[in-house]
């Protein structure tokens, strides 16, 4: 079957400072990825390459067998949703949600129709005319999840979504992530150096070390069966 996402011999340095380093990953349709490591291993820059805000230095993305190394982000089929919220605070969350839909000149009628199967989803209905400033965090995050999920995207990239959240919305909010894969079944990579939010999450863990992935597999093997010393470390069982 065709990867939905197949990174191959990815390379992409600051200046003389190598971030990631030949790196290949095949993404299957519908699988959630957790690209889990500490901070500074890579994680960002590795989701800012795949939703092509960032130029790379060497290799290819391919997005359902496409090419799209050079594409624009706006014509590669993601969506992506940040740490921070991003959120437009003079718009309702109505807006928030309708606004990229209303530049692409789709369909009123459309528009709404997306917005309200959005705000059904993520359970928001009653806040579609706030602010964001009159938001929770966990609120501001679904209008965020909102924004992707409105664009009906093929893949979702998250980079730490809950990591400004408080322990108990992080839990709320992972199992609606969990939920929303289940019913969307579209690809997910997700980002976080939190090794609860990767083992419950993931279809398969990718470990990340200085820009190169250490182990790629299940949850289980990869807590029962650490490759290496650093697995281990960061996931694998105590014993
Ligand atoms: P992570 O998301 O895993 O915490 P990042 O991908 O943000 O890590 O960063 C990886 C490495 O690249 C870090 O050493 C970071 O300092 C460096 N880095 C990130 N962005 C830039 C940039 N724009 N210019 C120079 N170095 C950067
Ligand atoms: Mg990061």
């Amino acid at each position: 079957m065709q990867a939905s996402v197949s990174i191959k011999d990815l390379s992409l340095n600051f200046g003389s400072v190598k971030v990631l380093e030949h790196l290949d990953l095949d993404i299957a349709q519908g699988e959630f990825i957790v690209l889990l490591g500490p901070s500074g291993c890579g994680k960002s820059t590795l989701l800012n390459c795949i939703a092509g805000l960032l130029d790379v230095s060497d290799g290819q993305i391919f997005i359902n067998g496409k090419n799209v190394t050079w594409e624009e982000p706006k014509d590669r089929g993601i969506g992506m949703v940040f740490q921070s919220y991003a959120l437009y605070p003079q718009m309702s969350v109505e807006r928030n949600l309708s606004f990229g839909l209303r530049v692409s000149g789709m369909p009123k009628a459309e528009i709404e129709q997306r917005v309200k199967r959005a705000a059904e989803i993520l359970q928001i209905e009653p806040l579609l005319q706030r602010k964001p400033a009159n938001l929770s965090g966990g609120q501001r995050q679904r209008v965020a999840i909102g924004r992707a999920l409105v664009r009906d995207v093929d893949v979702f990239l998250f980079d730490e979504p809950l990591s400004n959240l408080d322990a108990k919305l992080r839990s709320d909010l992972r199992v609606e992530i969990k939920r929303l894969h289940q019913r969307l079944k579209n690809t997910m990579i997700y980002v976080t150096h939190d090794q609860i939010e990767a083992l419950t999450l993931a279809d398969r863990i990718a470990i990340m070390k200085n820009g190169v992935i250490q182990q790629l597999a299940d949850p289980h093997t990869i807590y029962n069966k650490p490759v290496n010393l650093y697995v281990a470390g960061f996931i694998g069982s105590p014993s």
